[in-house]
């Protein structure tokens, strides 16, 4: 036995006083989506992919040495080739039955299996992808069936950690908890009705253990366990089952002793409260307790005397926006800790709330940003600054007093900073009153747009944009770099958009659409062009597998600009975002064309928003932008406006308590963009996921005329749940998978239609593709859409 890693009885095994829960994993210059997406191309050989990948976990090791993340174990395992979730699977050998036999001779799932899954094949579709908790993180789903066999298949997670060691750093290796694991798996395609794959828990613990072992003889003091599931009310996971599981998982997962055969265990619980399930996690043998205590509540004394024995790990920095820490509010925190943890007891480290990697690397690559603005943000590298400053805060706090005055000191100019309140927003949303929440009765706004409109039955329509060439991307890379001025920009895009006009004109669309082809991003294009808005340069977050997202800043009070914008600089259009393009589609055409806003909750979702006043507030404001967009489009003749929300769902909070208050402000926000269009105007909706039935009051809330959703993928399943809740207004369930480019048969969308008339009536019905066509190629998107009219007619004549 080895006497240095058994405690006496209650004496916490050590743990480092400053660790992050996870770092951005892409590389600082995005190096791992560029050699992951030469591998995948065929450019580059697997060794050039390995040799990249340690060179970033190497750097990624020294950076945050180099940050004050010194002590052996404080550095988590944080590279990842596509996904944690897959990782874990793929450690523990959990893969779909449908894709055969992936493992090769030895019994290993190698970079090729673990792409495969990733990625699908020619006869199997990829696992599914779908939001990690509420971020715009997306994980893949695992499959697991009775059949689904556990067995150990790769030790990359191992190898990982050996990499470090050899140069000179003990790291601790990350693997997705088995309870969490298990509670976002869904049941395999073979499964019996109401199988649950949590049912499978035992089964895989000894894998788990296994894997542990491993690790422990490869020389890993601490491993951390992550069970987010832990701080969420999932579906068809109760509280009861989940903290049983929780006690099962763990006492399998101790019953070696620390230092005999494993490592000592970290179980963190980002996003959020453990709540109800603090006490189950507390009575664990598990060495250390990640609880969030940013976005979640300290827990109560009580709860605290639990962690005797223990080092409770205190998130007291948000891993998950990218304000400056308010050191002074930490360090009380951590006074409370402090002191239960003398009591009862218990030691007391500190980390962020969650993993870094939903933040960019570091403010300081943003020398473009206002310095007072700059002054505000912390990034994965600042975090790790604050995290270190206030372990040294708990263990001297004389000694870091000029960091938290300083901290202090720029929070308080932020708030009396110029643009963050200003009283001509303020106002308006301070004399809001109900009546600018609503429109009037549907019955009257239908009859009114169907004299303006006169569309025929199933009306065709699409989602928004059009394949962004790479003319047109090429187009907006020249104009940043100043290679052709906003004059030759804007007529290279109204070449394009008179494209798309013509092109939906001979298809034979009914509602056409710009395109959008001068749009960077749906979120971006707006944030650029309103106030309280600042974009980045390297902002670059993951956001599944090789896909990063760049999020803008919401800092201040949101308006429409007050200046001309870059483009369009007549001051006709001084303040309009998107007018000029639209109107300049309907000149070209007959038929409406549909104006295309994105919605606040999605602008929000999508941003790092100011975190000094609720969510609800700061949506009222850009909901108050959009609602000036939607009147100058209408003054301008535009007769039908969608307002896009496909992040509706992703903010709706983790504890069922919470979601009735998100829902209700959520849902106002959205209507007080749109309550100002006249009857005649008709005001539309998309929405992109088919699981409605969980939100399908808030979605029928909304109030929108025309609300289309996803529903190819799902086989129309979506239409059970419009019939179920009688759904009364106009609804485009989509008939075409825009997120392959398979091109749909005619015979196949006439089946779908079918199905779609037989449980919601063809008077509501139009008919769509499932989200925009940006990331298609024109050739397919042209032979689709083509398909998707000659079915709509076939349909219409089969009324
Ligand atoms: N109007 C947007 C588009 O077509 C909608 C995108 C989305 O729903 N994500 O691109
Ligand atoms: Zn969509």
């Amino acid at each position: 036995m080895n006497a240095q890693h058994t405690p006496a009885q209650n004496q916490p095994v050590p743990f480092p006083s400053a660790t992050v829960l996870g770092y951005p994993r892409i590389g600082r210059r995005r190096e791992l989506k560029k050699a992951v997406e030469a591998f995948w191309s065929g450019s580059s050989s697997e060794a050039a992919l390995l040799a990249a990948a340690e060179s970033i976990q190497l750097a990624t090791v020294r950076r945050l040495a180099e940050l004050g993340l010194t002590a052996p174990s404080a550095i988590p395992g944080t590279f990842s080739f596509y996904d944690q979730v897959l990782d874990t699977l793929v450690a523990l050998g959990g893969i779909p039955a449908r894709f055969g036999n992936l493992h090769d001779a030895g019994g290993r799932l190698g970079l090729d299996a673990y792409f495969t899954l990733a990625r699908g094949n020619a006869e199997q579709q990829p696992l599914e992808m779908t939001k990690w908790f509420d971020t715009n993180y997306h994980y893949l789903v695992p499959e697991i069936g009775p059949e689904t066999r556990f067995s150990l298949s790769s030790e990359r997670v191992v190898e990982e950690f050996s990499l470090a060691k050899a140069n000179g750093t003990v790291t601790r290796p990350y693997l997705v908890g088995p309870v969490t694991l298990l509670a976002l798996s869904k049941a395999s395609d073979g499964a019996p009705a109401g199988f649950a794959p949590l049912s499978r828990l035992d089964d895989l613990l000894p894998v788990y253990s296994e894997l542990l072992g491993k690790l422990a003889a490869a020389g890993a003091a601490w491993v951390q366990l992550d069970e987010p599931a832990l701080v969420a009310d999932l579906d068809g996971l109760s509280p009861h089952e989940a903290s049983t599981a929780v006690e099962r998982a763990y006492a399998a997962l101790t019953a070696t002793p620390v230092g005999e055969g494993r490592p000592a265990i970290l179980l963190s619980a980002p996003y959020g409260s453990l709540g109800e399930q603090t006490a189950a996690v507390a009575a664990t043998g598990v060495e250390a307790v990640a609880i969030d205590v940013f976005k979640g509540a300290l827990p109560s004394a009580a709860e605290l005397a639990l962690f005797s024995g223990k080092t409770l790990v205190a998130g007291v920095v948000d891993g998950h926006n990218i304000w400056r820490n308010d050191l002074a509010a930490s360090a009380q925190k951590l006074d409370a800790l402090r002191t239960a943890g003398a009591e009862h007891g218990f030691a007391v480290a500190v980390a962020t709330s969650t993993s870094t990697f939903h933040v960019p690397h570091d403010v300081d690559e943003e020398q473009q940003l206002d310095a007072g603005l700059r002054s505000w943000l912390a990034f994965a590298d600042q975090k790790v600054g604050e995290v270190a400053t206030l372990a040294a805060y708990l263990a001297d706090p004389a000694s870091v007093q000029d960091e938290i005055d300083e901290a202090t000191r720029v929070i308080a100019s932020r708030a009396q900073a110029p643009g963050v309140r200003r009283p001509e927003v303020r106002q308006r949303t301070g004399a809001l009153t109900d009546a600018d929440f609503s429109r009037s009765d549907f019955a009257a706004r239908a009859a009114a747009q169907e004299e303006v409109l006169a569309l025929p039955p199933l009306p065709t329509t699409t989602i928004g944009s059009f394949p962004q060439t790479s003319e047109v991307r090429g187009a907006r890379a020249r104009l940043t770099k100043g290679a052709i001025d906003a004059a030759e920009y804007e007529a290279l895009m109204k070449d394009e958009i008179k494209r798309v006009v013509d092109l939906q004109e001979e298809l034979g669309f009914d509602v056409l659409v710009h395109g959008e082809p001068e749009r960077n991003d749906m979120v971006q294009y707006f944030a650029e062009n309103l106030d309280g808005f600042d974009v980045t340069v390297h902002g670059w977050v993951q956001s599944y597998g090789s896909r990063c997202t760049r999020p803008s800043i919401l800092w201040g009070d949101v308006s429409r600009q007050a200046g001309p914008s870059i483009l369009w600089g007549d001051a006709s259009s001084a303040a309009a975002i998107t007018v000029p393009w639209t109107t300049y589609a309907q000149s070209l055409t007959d038929k409406p064309v549909k104006g295309m806003l994105t919605g606040p909750v999605t602008i929000l979702a999508w941003s790092f928003v100011r975190d000094d006043q609720p969510l609800a507030e700061t949506a009222n404001q850009v909901a108050l932008a959009l609602r000036d967009e939607i009147a100058d489009l209408e003054a301008a003749g535009i007769k039908v406006i969608q307002v896009d929300e496909p992040a509706l769902r992703e903010l709706l909070p983790l504890r069922r308590a919470d979601q009735a208050d998100y829902l209700d402000w959520s849902v106002k926000s959205f209507r007080l963009a749109t309550a100002g269009a006249a009857d005649s105007t008709q005001v539309h909706t998309h929405l992109c996921y088919s699981e409605f039935g969980a939100i399908i009051d808030a979605i029928d809330a909304l109030d929108a005329d025309v609300t289309s959703i996803e529903a190819a993928r799902s086989r129309m399943e979506v239409v059970n749940d419009l019939e179920a809740h009688g759904f009364g207004r106009g609804v485009g369930p989509g008939v075409y998978d825009i997120h392959s480019p398979r091109v749909p048969s005619q015979e196949e969308i006439e089946d779908l239609l079918a199905t779609a008339v037989a449980h919601v009536p063809a008077r509501q019905l139009w008919v769509n593709p499932d989200c925009g066509l940006k990331t298609r190629g024109y050739a397919e998107t042209e032979a689709s859409l083509r398909n998707l009219v000659r079915a709509t007619r076939a349909a219409r004549a089969a009324l």
